[in-house]
């Protein structure tokens, strides 16, 4: 709880309860949920969470760095709490996604002069479970 407080306060978003729910959610389930999941697996415990109460805290979240989204075809965008720098592998199958560390990417030589804002590393394919129960 503190933690998620501390967060919102650093990013200059007023900690709100419902806000420091959606956060704490985010840091604790690593499982990149979708705005419609997240207002489902809230919504039990926040009766009173609205579905234009999670979108428009998700926007917040995003634009101020705390969350990032990772932006998938099959389930439409997921969120993810930014902890340190990390790539995505998309599972075709059962769309679970999983990180996994990476390298700093090198574009400084060809992307001088670019403003970058934001970097998503997405591999596609078959996760280990599903290709063995081909
Ligand atoms: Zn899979
Ligand atoms: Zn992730």
């Amino acid at each position: 709880m503190q933690k998620a407080v501390e967060q919102l306060s650093k990013s200059g978003i007023k900690p709100s309860y419902q806000r420091v729910k959606i956060l704490e959610h985010l840091m604790n389930e690593k499982n990149h949920p979708t705005a419609e999941q997240l207002y489902h697996q809230l919504k039990t415990r926040i009766p009173t969470l609205s579905k234009a109460t999670v979108y428009n805290t998700l926007h917040a979240f995003t634009k101020s760095g705390l969350i990032r989204s990772v932006t998938t075809n099959q389930l439409g965008t997921r969120y993810d709490y930014v902890t340190d720098d990390h790539g995505h592998f998309l599972c075709l199958d059962c769309n679970r996604i999983f990180d996994f560390p990476r390298e700093k990417l090198c574009y400084e030589r060809e992307l001088e002069g670019f403003e970058i804002y934001s970097e998503e590393v997405v591999l596609k394919g078959i996760c280990r479970d599903c290709a063995k129960k081909r």
